[in-house]
């Protein structure tokens, strides 16, 4: 199959910053796309081939599209699976597959097949209703803490909240969840893997998420991990596992946690770029976003080793502003060393909105680390 300035079409469901970040790659290939996305304002709008307005849950609007594209990717995970199986008995090639969404859109489903396939994860019972957790509580079968994570729709920790008392529970809703088991990890790392149709797989470097204590959400990516070689080879083990369970075709990011005996425990997977791999845009030889690319266009996989120690930090909204956005002291971070911003391009802001990252390269990681901490005091992302 020729992709390069050809008629061939790559289809991508979801028009945010990582379908932006995935068209930086198309436009250097000269692959043509086609993006559906339920807002006019969505990032991908500007640099995509064609722009198609559509709900991604609808069957309609994303069997519809996919019937016109060669191979089709997403972006997100909330899209609907039924059109892509339907696509993919009808010939689309749908990367990953349809079933891997399947599984993993529902986080019970997910923990389940990591039990099937032997795969390491924390210990976790399933919950038709919230309201079932607390009598739970009640008949002793169930102890606090733990970690109540709604089984669908949750992104970003929306949908995750650590239970410490039968009071924590309130407000949250009455839907199907797990409890989990609370692991008090020495650190959260990510693998990300590529692999293709034929089967060829190679692993990013494993990183370090630190995250934002209340926002739940990655504040800063560290690659390399800061931590011993032999826990680090340990994680990328897991994570290539993983991957070949799912048979997986294209990226899989997967997030761990690192024990206090150094076990490592899969929290959950990404079938995705990921945000625990943008600092690869600026400090590896391949981009995640193109080796996404290669990986579900069955094209030779890229190197996947550091240039350079590379460290991200992720811009969201500042609490208390919401409304058209304003960015204040970019070009000051800017004469930083080795700093490098990504602006997503959405028009409003919100608390907690990823609206950018920053990466920031530097031969000594730990210097990248501060110059971050740095650069996360300079810039502000508040509302006009
Ligand atoms: P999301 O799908 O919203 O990203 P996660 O399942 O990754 O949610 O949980 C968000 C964060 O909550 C994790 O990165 C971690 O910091 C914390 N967390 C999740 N599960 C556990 C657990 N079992 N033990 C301790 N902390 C956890």
């Amino acid at each position: 199959m020729n992709y390069f300035s050809s008629n061939f079409k790559l289809g991508i469901l979801g028009g945010g910053q990582l379908g932006k970040m995935l068209l930086n790659d198309t436009r250097k290939f000269d692959i043509y796309t086609c993006v559906l996305d339920a807002s006019n304002e969505a990032p991908c709008k500007i640099a995509s081939n064609e722009f198609h307005l559509g709900d991604l849950m609808d069957y309609d609007a994303v069997y519809n599209f996919g019937k016109q594209v060669d191979v089709l990717t997403f972006e997100i995970e909330n899209v609907n699976v039924d059109a892509l199986e339907a696509l993919e008995k009808e010939g689309v090639k749908v990367y990953p597959a349809s079933q891997t969404l399947r599984t993993i859109q529902n986080k019970a489903r997910q923990k389940l097949f990591y039990r099937d396939n032997n795969l390491p994860t924390s210990p976790f019972t399933r919950f038709a209703y919230t309201s079932e957790v607390k009598e739970a509580i009640e008949h002793g079968s169930l102890t606090i803490p733990f970690v109540w994570k709604s089984a669908q729709f949750g992104y970003d920790g929306q949908g995750v909240k650590i239970v410490k008392s039968v009071s924590d529970l309130e407000g949250l809703p009455n839907v199907e969840c797990i409890a989990e088991e609370l692991v008090p990890f020495k650190n959260e790392l990510a693998v990300i893997v590529a692999r293709t149709p034929s089967g060829e797989s190679k692993n990013f470097p494993v990183v370090e998420m630190e995250f934002h204590p209340e926002a739940n959400q990655v504040e800063y990516v560290i690659c390399p991990a800061r931590i011993p070689e032999d826990v680090a080879q340990k994680a990328i083990d897991v994570a290539l596992k993983t991957s070949e369970a799912f048979n997986h075709v294209g990226l899989l990011a997967v997030e761990m946690f690192q024990t206090q005996n150094d076990e490592i425990l899969i929290n959950e997977v990404a079938p995705r770029p990921h945000n625990s791999g943008h600092q690869s845009i600026e400090a590896s030889y391949t981009s995640q976003f193109e080796q996404h690319l290669r990986a579900i266009l069955n094209l030779p996989l890229g190197r996947t080793d550091s240039k350079v120690g590379g460290v991200m930090v992720n811009l969201v909204g500042s609490e208390g502003y919401s409304g058209n956005v304003v960015y204040e002291n970019i070009s000051n971070i800017m004469g930083l060393d080795g700093v490098t911003p990504h602006i997503y391009g959405k028009k409003q802001t919100r608390p907690f909105r990823k609206m950018g990252h920053v990466t920031i390269v530097d031969q000594d990681i730990n210097m990248a680390r501060k110059i971050a901490e740095e650069v996360k005091s300079t810039i502000k992302v508040i509302s006009e």
